[in-house]
C-alpha cells in the first residue's frame, strides 16, 4: 500500500520560495566586487533569479545545460545558481585558483554553454573562452558603468542582461532527481572529476546541514560563508541559509583577516565557515590588533584537519564555539561534524580538546564504515583504522562521464580515499589521505596528527609532514615548518611539542624551516608539491 501523502518534489527553487515568503525582508549583505558593501533581500534575490531564468530561456538555454560561473560569494552569484536551476540547467562552479589549462579542460569536459564571470576573473576568462567552443554567451557580473574593456566575444553586463528578462516567470517543473549543479574535484592525481548534484540531494543536504547537531543555524543567525561557492557548494550554506531564513553576509573577493573582521563586526555575524588557513589569518589579525569577536557564536572549520591550537584559541580566548567538520565535494560536501553528544559530557580540558580535534559523527543521511585492505569492516573501537567509505542521499553515485568508477562499489558504498577510525560513540577521526599516510616499517604514521601537534608550538605558523624515502624503514617523516613572523624556534623546541604525545617511532627524523608551504587551489597544504620540492632530500 502506498502512503497517502502529497507529491512535493524536492526542488531548489522551493528553498527560495520559502525564504521569500517567510523571510522575505531578511538581508543578504555583501562586499561587491566593484568595492562597496551592498545589500539585497531574499525576496529580491528570488525575483531576480526568476527573471534571470527567463532570460536564459530566451537565449535558448535548456534543461541539462551547464552554466559556468567564475565568481566569488556574492548575491549575484546566488542568483545565477538559482536562475540556472530554475530552467533545469546546472550551475557549474569553476575554481579560479586552478591553472587555466585545467579550467579549460574542465569546461570542455562539461561542455559548458555559458559563462558568468566576476570582474576579477575577466582576464582569466579571456584565456579560457577561446578554448571552449561550446560557450555561446559570456555575462560579466557587473553593471554597464563598471564594464571593462574586454576581448570576450559579445560579453554583456549582468544587469543589462537581467533587465531583458520577463517578470512572472515560474520555476520549471522537474523531477527531483534532475541535475542541479556541477563541481569538479581538484584532482590531485589525474584529471579532475565532475560531481553532479541533483535538486533532491541539494535540498536534503541543506536540511542535514542546518540540523542542530550539524551546523545548527536558524533565522536568528547571521551567516558568513567564507568557504567559496566554487569550493564544494559553500558547504551547502547557499541553500541552508535561505532554507532557515538566516541573514547572509557574502565576503566577495576579500578574504584577508582584516576584511573578514570588518564584515563580522559591521553585520554582527554569528556563524561562519571556512578552511583552517582562513581562520589562521583571522586569528593573526586579532592577535595583532587586540580586537575581539563579541557577536560570533560558532565557526565550522573543515576541508583540512583543524589544528587543536586553533580550536582552543577560538574557544578560550574569544568564546567562539568550534565545530570541526569533514566532507568532500562528492558528499555535497558534509560528511561529519564534531558537535558534542551527551555521551561525552564531563571530559577534562585535555580530553575535550582531543575530542574536538576529531572530525566528528555522521548526521542522519550519511552512513559510514571503515574497512581493511580485504574490504572487511573494522570495529568501531577508536583504534582500528582503514579506508573510510560512505553512503547516503547526498553522496555521489558516479562521476560525470563515468570517470573514477573504481571508487564506487557495487553495494553502493563510495570509497573516500581517506583513512580513518571510528570510536564506540560513532566519532570518526581522519588519520590521513590514503596517498599521504607514511608507511614506516610496515606500520602507518598519521601525518595529520604530527602536524596538529607541531602547530601547537607558539612560534609555528604552519606545519606539514611528508614521508621521505628511507633505505631500511621504507619511509620516515620529515616535518616542514613555517615560523611565525619574527620567530625562530629551534628543531628541538618544535619536536618537544610532540614528545610523549605520539609513539617514539612516529617522531619526525628531521625538521626543516621554510618561508612558505605550497597550497592547493582549495587552500589546503599541497603534499604533492612538497614531495616534489623535497624529492632529493636525504634524512640525517
Ligand atoms: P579537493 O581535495 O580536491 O579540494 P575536497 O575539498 O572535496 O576536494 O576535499 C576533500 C578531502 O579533504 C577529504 O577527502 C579529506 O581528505 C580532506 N578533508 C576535508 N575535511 C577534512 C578534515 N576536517 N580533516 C582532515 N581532512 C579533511
Amino acid at each position: 500500500m502506498r502512503g497517502l501523502m502529497q507529491e512535493w518534489p524536492l526542488l531548489c527553487g522551493k528553498i527560495l520560495d520559502h525564504a521569500a515568503r517567510q523571510h522575505g525582508s531578511r538581508a543578504i549583505v555583501g562586499r561587491s566586487v566593484e568595492g562597496p558593501i551592498t545589500a539585497t533581500t531574499y525576496a529580491q534575490v528570488r525575483t531576480r533569479s526568476l527573471k534571470l531564468a527567463s532570460r536564459l530561456a530566451q537565449d535558448g538555454f535548456a534543461s541539462g545545460d551547464p552554466i559556468a560561473t567564475l565568481a566569488w560569494n556574492t548575491a549575484r552569484h546566488l542568483e545565477v545558481w538559482y536562475g540556472a536551476m530554475g530552467i533545469g540547467a546546472l550551475y557549474h562552479t569553476l575554481n579560479p585558483r586552478l591553472f587555466p589549462d585545467q579550467l579549460a579542460w574542465i569546461m570542455g569536459d562539461a561542455e559548458d554553454k555559458a559563462l558568468f564571470v566576476d570582474l576579477s576573473f575577466v582576464a582569466l576568462a579571456e584565456k579560457l573562452v577561446p578554448q571552449v567552443p561550446s560557450i555561446r554567451r559570456v555575462v560579466i557580473l557587473t553593471d554597464r558603468e563598471h564594464m571593462p574593456e574586454t576581448t570576450l566575444p559579445a560579453a554583456v553586463a549582468y544587469e543589462d542582461y537581467l533587465a531583458e528578462g520577463e517578470d512572472g516567470f515560474q520555476w520549471a517543473e522537474l523531477d527531483e532527481n534532475h541535475a542541479a549543479g556541477m563541481c569538479y574535484t581538484s584532482g590531485t592525481t589525474g584529471n579532475p572529476k565532475g560531481v553532479v548534484y541533483s535538486h533532491r540531494s541539494n535540498v536534503l543536504h541543506a536540511m542535514i546541514a542546518a540540523m542542530p547537531d550539524a551546523m545548527g543555524i536558524s533565522s536568528r543567525d547571521v551567516v558568513l560563508p567564507v568557504v567559496p561557492m566554487f569550493h564544494a557548494n559553500a558547504w551547502g550554506l547557499a541553500q541552508s541559509a535561505p532554507m532557515v531564513g538566516a541573514k547572509l553576509v557574502m565576503p566577495g573577493a576579500k578574504l584577508d583577516g582584516g576584511s573578514l573582521y570588518e564584515l563580522m563586526e559591521r553585520e554582527q555575524v554569528t556563524f561562519s565557515a571556512a578552511v583552517p588557513t582562513i581562520w589562521l589569518m583571522l586569528l593573526h589579525h586579532l592577535e595583532e590588533t587586540g580586537r575581539k569577536l563579541p557577536h560570533l557564536r560558532k565557526v565550522v572549520i573543515g576541508g583540512a584537519a583543524c589544528p587543536r591550537a586553533v580550536t582552543e584559541k577560538f574557544e578560550k580566548t574569544y568564546g567562539v564555539e568550534v565545530i570541526h567538520a569533514w566532507g568532500m565535494t562528492e558528499m555535497s560536501p558534509l560528511g561529519s561534524l564534531c558537535t558534542m553528544k551527551p555521551e561525552t559530557d564531563g571530559l577534562d580540558d585535555d580530553a575535550l580538546y582531543a575530542l574536538k580535534s576529531k572530525q566528528g559523527h555522521a548526521p542522519f543521511g550519511v552512513e559510514m564504515k571503515v574497512t581493511d585492505d580485504d574490504d572487511r569492516e573494522l570495529p568501531w573501537d577508536g583504534k582500528s583504522f582503514g579506508r573510510l567509505k560512505v553512503r547516503g542521499p547526498a553522496v555521489s553515485s558516479a562521476y560525470f562521464g563515468g570517470a573514477g568508477a573504481e571508487q564506487f562499489e557495487a553495494d553502493g558504498w563510495f570509497d573516500t580515499g581517506d583513512v580513518a577510525h571510528i570510536d564506540p560513540h560513532g566519532i570518526m577521526q581522519i588519520t590521513d589521505r590514503a596517498k599521504d599516510v607514511i608507511k614506516s616499517g610496515g606500520e602507518w604514521i598519521s601525518t595529520i596528527e604530527l602536524e596538529n601537534l607541531a602547530v601547537g608550538h607558539p612560534d609555528v605558523a604552519e606545519a606539514a609532514v611528508i614521508g621521505i624515502h628511507h633505505p631500511h624503514w621504507d619511509e620516515r617523516p620529515l616535518l616542514i615548518v613555517v615560523p611565525k613572523p619574527g620567530c625562530a624556534p629551534t628543531k628541538e623546541a618544535v619536536l618537544g611539542t610532540l614528545e610523549n604525545k605520539v609513539a617514539r617511532w612516529w617522531m619526525p627524523d628531521d625538521v626543516v624551516f621554510v618561508k612558505e608551504i605550497p597550497h592547493t587551489a582549495t587552500g589546503k597544504i599541497s603534499k604533492r608539491a612538497l614531495r616534489e620540492q623535497f624529492r632529493d632530500y636525504t634524512l640525517p
